[in-house]
């Protein structure tokens, strides 16, 4: 015997087919056993197994007639092994005397357990591993009848449909566990309805969010928990899955058992049976009303501080002013020390002005003068308010753009273009060129519009920071504020100005590439 198994005994992609049969030093499968014994009576042998091999022992996931003590032991090692023939040729073995076949004539089950005639079939799953063999053996030579060959043929099958199913299953079994522990422990609210609207399924958060218990949940409808101002909405999204939409940024509010509102956002999605026809509705909420809420007292409180801060800050940027001419004579300290209180007060006002421009821009209270201006001019305007900073940091900035008519507040568009660009100068290295470009668009809706934008050769923006740019305060590096100047408002105020045209901003990149920040306009009615 080689002491070494052939290579494909030894193939990793069977070793791992093998091991996820979950059959290895498993208890014997009744199923199989009743295959083994089959073949026993059928052929009429003393012996059948179904021998998975492996690429040191082969055992016995099932084995009629095996003498000890390799009936308990439930397998040999190769050196008693005829089935890893059948594994290393992944072809059928019979053998009618072993004894006098140069393949087998040395092999120990001769001796030792008895094997002279030998018929063995490869168990082949269905991406063509060889599992092992499921095999016919007698104590003396006999003839293997072709319809002995067959009938072990079909039981062999037989048997691999068996080991796929219950691998099926248990793997189908271990999902469901791991589902269920999933839905046990997140903090998502999930629940499932019938065609009638009755709460079916509930998940341990929803029960712990409304305050219901599952046997009150199964007698209401999920419309009894939506407050009853968002019925026609959730009515509406219901409609909608009842007819087999998925339906994403479903956002209503739910009532607990104690009358408290939970501002919830989720989807929802139709319940299928198995003809396909809708027999229900999943949803899947967040409750983000403590989210919500921190959002508005953050809001509110940096509302109120700026507008605290705007007098006295202001009045300390006046009085500096003032005394520029009566400080000419400072030098050292003193000077370094003015111009200093000079520069933080010019940065506090800055920061206090946007802060205030953002909350006028989110609440509707600053006024937009509209009115049609050519995209190529408002670009070039833009790009005339950063020229004098793209030769400071020896960056050209390039521009395309046709003459069309946007309807837009120029100052306020200038307004954005220029914090792109200066976004861009900060973060693209010299001799790079960033270029601001607007193009003609369609809007999802089908309405045409102007696309504008500025793309840069620099830095990038992680991915998993791209969403968030957009928000106030947000940074990439924490040490862009220092290093870069701002503090985080400009995209802010930036979304802002361009949602109040009723259009969209987002941002393409690729770290180490470049960004393109792109935004759309209305056109000018023509
Ligand atoms: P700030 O006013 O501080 O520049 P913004 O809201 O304009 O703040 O930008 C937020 C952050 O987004 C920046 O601090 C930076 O980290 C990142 N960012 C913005 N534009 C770019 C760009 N063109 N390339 C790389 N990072 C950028």
């Amino acid at each position: 015997m080689p002491n070494v198994a052939p290579e494909k005994l030894r193939s990793s992609t069977r070793l791992a087919a093998l091991r996820a049969t979950g059959l290895l030093d498993a208890p014997a499968e009744q199923a199989l056993d009743r295959l083994t014994r089959l073949a026993a009576r059928l052929v009429g042998v003393p012996i059948a197994l179904v021998s998975l091999v492996d690429d040191k022992r082969q055992f016995f996931a099932s084995e009629v007639g095996v003498g000890e003590p390799w009936r308990t032991e439930r397998g040999t090692d190769l050196s008693h092994s005829f089935c890893q023939h059948v594994v290393a040729t992944s072809e059928a073995l019979v053998v009618d005397d072993a004894r006098i076949n140069a393949l087998v004539a040395d092999n120990l089950a001769i001796p030792d357990l008895g094997v002279i005639a030998y018929a063995g079939i490869p168990l082949k799953d269905d991406s063509g591993e060889v599992l092992g063999s499921f095999c016919a053996i007698d104590t003396a030579p006999r003839h293997w009848t072709p319809e002995n060959v067959g009938v072990l043929e079909d039981l062999a099958h037989a048997a691999m449909s068996e080991i796929q199913l219950r691998q099926a299953s248990r793997l189908l079994s271990d999902r469901q566990a791991f589902l269920a522990d999933m839905l046990d422990h997140t903090s998502e609210l999930v629940c499932a309805t019938d065609e009638q609207g009755f709460i079916g399924y509930a998940n341990v958060a929803m029960l712990d969010c409304t305050g219901y218990s599952a046997e009150e949940l199964g007698t209401m409808r999920a419309i009894d928990l939506i407050a009853e101002d968002c019925w026609p909405s959730f009515l509406d999204a219901a409609n909608r899955v009842r007819a087999g939409e998925v339906v994403p940024g479903l956002e209503t509010i739910l009532l607990t058992k104690s009358g408290q509102r939970l501002i919830c956002k989720g989807r929802g999605t139709p319940v299928r049976d198995q003809a396909g026809n809708v027999v229900g509705v999943r949803v899947i909420f967040r409750d983000l009303t403590r989210e919500r809420q921190a959002q508005r007292l953050k809001d509110e409180l940096i509302a109120l501080v700026s507008h605290e801060l705007r007098t006295p800050v202001g009045a300390i940027r006046g009085a500096l002013k003032i005394l520029v001419p009566h400080v000419a004579h400072f030098e050292g300290k003193p000077r370094q020390l003015f111009e200093m209180a000079t520069r933080n007060a010019d940065r506090l006002l800055l920061l206090v002005n946007d802060l205030l421009d953002i909350e006028r821009l989110e609440s509707g209270s600053a006024q937009l003068k509209r009115a049609p201006i050519s995209a190529h001019t408002l670009l070039e305007l833009s790009r005339e308010a950063t020229q004098p900073l793209a030769d400071n940091a020896n960056i050209t900035l390039a521009l395309e753009a046709p003459d069309t008519a946007v309807d837009v507040d120029s100052s306020r568009v200038q307004q954005v273009v220029v914090n792109l660009v200066e976004n861009a100068l900060k973060f693209s290295p010299a001799e790079s060129t960033i270029t601001l470009r607007a193009a003609p668009t369609t809007l999802e809706d089908g309405r045409a519009a102007m696309l504008l934008s500025v793309s840069d050769q620099g830095r990038g923006i992680p991915a998993d920071k791209i969403d968030r740019v957009f928000e106030r305060f947000e940074q990439v590096m924490p040490s862009d504020a220092s290093e870069k100047g701002g503090a985080g408002l400009g995209l802010a105020i930036s979304r802002a100005i361009v949602e109040q045209h009723g259009g969209k901003i987002w941002v393409e990149s690729a770290p180490g590439v470049g960004s393109t920040f792109y935004f759309t306009v209305p056109l000018a009615s023509s």
